[in-house]
């Protein structure tokens, strides 16, 4: 079966047959985070899904014939932010996240994309686009900033499906005075004593830096050219973020598109509520990580289409976990063998992983009665999305950070806990249940005994 995409920018029925514009380099561009702070689990999602499909590509396209540029946002308000708030040197936070978060997306399984240009090494060319939209008249200065001027774009909006009249309608009240219409955006801005700032573009004398929506185009433009094919990322990204891309894009280079195929990842939520800071429900992908293998996250990522919601629970992990545990077991030993057609077509089908999931399912109840086919099919074709990736031996090994670090002590505490309140000392079961709690330890009490529930970091 042929690869299929859906585009969220010509929303087609179903999705459509993808063209690569050279197949003998098919180019993606993905937003890439904006490095402050750990990422979270929701900042996994496009890392995987985009991994998936990165994978799939070089798979039907041949390694060498595949780009994937997914860029660093290092010069950004909240890094700015955070690092005065720590008392750091920006780069030094832009420094350890980025190390971070490089951590965390090899721990997922994902292959580093062929180019992760960092926006601060792409000033030159963000100048450049800028001096020509101004040029061009699509863009303007006023009190030291550049301006878009949407009004000169007469089909703004088309990917996230807003009129013109709609966006003035809801625009905030306070515009900022220098705007010529309130729907114009920033494509350079001034900077204050102390923030990072470089000489500005058209003719402006006070130092600036450019606005976020400039970086991504600018590096698109240098790392994949014009127009190219994939441009992805989270859905909150469609409005502006990639709305403004394409008007940038398109504008500077006169073509009828930036990307041909845009894709979104659905969000993702925590046991059924809105991950937020102060929902007290934020997950990092790096906590996790320290409790699961890395391909728990992934797989549990993957049981959910990527354009769908998906509620993240640790329900879906323990499940996600058994799986793994049944198929590292099937596959001991076992050399990858053929590829199974129905998962093939399930992946090429929008990155139906749901439905490839379930093929590799069958041939998991295949090799549970005797077939090596089966087991040697299962482990070529999780491979193709990025599961199997370890020696059953490495994965019966792994144990979890917190407790491969004091286990024995840990079991230890517990016993004499439930020892305490088995004598109804609950005084000492409470200090010992602080103890623990100390260490980042906590507990469940079920009527059949103890169990760890969490581990915090
Ligand atoms: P940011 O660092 O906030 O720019 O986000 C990096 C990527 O993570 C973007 O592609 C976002 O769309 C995506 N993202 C952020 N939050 C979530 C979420 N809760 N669910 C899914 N994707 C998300
Ligand atoms: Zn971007």
């Amino acid at each position: 079966m042929v690869l299929k995409l859906y585009d969220t920018l010509t929303r087609p029925a179903k999705p459509q047959p993808f063209r690569p514009i050279d197949p003998k380099n098919v180019r993606m561009y993905v937003c890439g985070p904006t490095v402050y702070d750990f990422a979270h689990i929701g900042n996994a999602r496009p890392v995987i899904v985009f991994d998936v499909l990165f994978r799939l590509l070089r798979h039907l396209y041949g390694p060498e014939h595949v780009t994937y540029v997914r860029n660093i946002t290092d010069v950004d308000d909240k890094i700015n932010a955070r690092a005065a708030e720590r008392g750091i040197p920006i780069r030094q936070l832009t420094e350890e996240t980025y190390a971070n978060f490089n951590a965390d997306v090899a721990a997922l399984g994902c292959l580093p994309p062929t180019v992760e240009p960092r926006a601060t090494e792409h000033i030159v060319e963000m100048k450049t686009l800028i001096e020509r939209l101004v040029t061009n008249e699509f863009a303007y200065v006023a009190e030291d900033h550049v301006l878009f001027n949407v009004k000169k774009m007469p089909d703004y909006g088309r990917l996230s499906k807003r009129s013109l009249d709609e966006m003035i309608a809801g625009a905030r009240v306070e515009v900022a005075p220098y705007k010529r219409d309130s729907t114009d955006f920033v494509l350079w801005k001034p900077s204050k004593p102390g923030e990072p700032a470089w000489p500005s573009p058209a003719g402006i004398a006070t130092p600036g830096r450019p606005g976020w929506h400039i970086e991504c185009s600018a590096m698109a433009w240098k790392h994949l050219g014009e127009t190219f094919d994939i441009h992805g990322g989270g859905i909150d990204l469609v409005f502006p973020h990639h709305e403004n891309e394409i008007a940038q894009s398109r504008c500077v280079f006169h073509t009828p598109v930036m990307a041909n195929y845009w894709m979104h990842n659905g969000f993702l939520q925590v046991e059924g509520e809105k991950m937020a800071k102060s929902e007290g429900n934020f997950i990092t992908t790096r906590e996790l990580l320290a409790e699961w293998p890395g391909e728990v996250l992934r797989l549990n990522m993957l049981r959910t289409h990527y354009r769908q919601p998906i509620d993240w629970t640790e329900a879906g992990m323990r499940e996600s976990k058994r799986t793994l545990d049944h198929w590292y077991e099937l596959t001991d030993d076992v050399a990858p063998g053929y590829l199974c057609a129905d998962m093939h077509d399930a992946v090429s089908d929008d990155l139906n992983t749901p439905k490839a999931l379930a093929a590799l399912h069958e041939l998991r109840s295949e090799a549970g009665k005797g077939s090596k086919g089966a087991a040697a099919g299962l482990k070529a074709s999780a491979h193709l999305i990025g599961l199997l990736q370890m020696t059953t031996r490495q994965w019966a090994a792994w144990r979890p950070k917190s407790l491969a670090i004091d286990k024995a002590h840990v079991e230890c505490l517990i016993e004499a806990r439930n020892a305490a309140r088995k004598a109804k000392n609950f005084k000492e079961a409470d200090r010992i249940r602080d103890e623990l709690k100390a260490m980042g330890i906590e507990l469940e009490d079920k009527p059949d005994g103890t169990t760890i529930w969490k581990v915090r970091r």
